[in-house]
């Protein structure tokens, strides 16, 4: 089975070695952000002899392909996922880690208009929400 990663690559003339095809799996198979360590960690599960510098040399060149999208996430570690089809944001959350994404239409249109004030179109932005867990007590402040 070819992973939706590799596809990608093939689509774009991508030259497919053994190891850039597992870690094309592993990238594929995430449904969290890793950094180059965790993509490292879960490709040497599958292949012990890839080593980190070829995660880190496979991962950037299918970032400039345009295949993979890297984030910030404040704690400065490269992060990285598929290119989504759809935009979406992320909130981080900072006692965990955890990153939760989601798409706010309001929050679109507002940037949108921002930029249209200020004279631009906008074809572009990165949005990171950061933020700890609201306690029951909290909760029960803000209703
Ligand atoms: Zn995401």
């Amino acid at each position: 089975m070819i992973s939706r990663i590799e596809q990608r690559c093939i689509e774009k003339g991508m030259k497919m070695t053994e190891q850039r095809r597992v870690i094309a799996r592993v990238l594929s198979d995430a449904t969290d952000h890793p950094d180059v360590e965790e993509v490292y960690r879960r490709a040497t599960e599958i292949d012990s002899g890839i080593s980190i510098a070829t995660v880190y040399r496979t991962v950037r060149l299918f970032e400039e392909a345009d295949i993979l999208e890297r984030h910030d996430f404040g704690d400065g570690r490269a992060r990285y996922e598929e290119m989504p089809e759809e935009h979406h944001d992320h909130l981080i959350d900072t006692q965990s880690g955890k990153v939760i994404e989601f798409h706010n239409e309001e929050i679109e249109n507002l940037q949108r208009e921002i930029a249209r004030r200020l004279g631009y179109r906008l074809i572009g932005h990165r949005l990171e929400l950061y933020g700890t867990p609201l306690k029951s007590e909290d909760e029960s402040e803000t209703n």
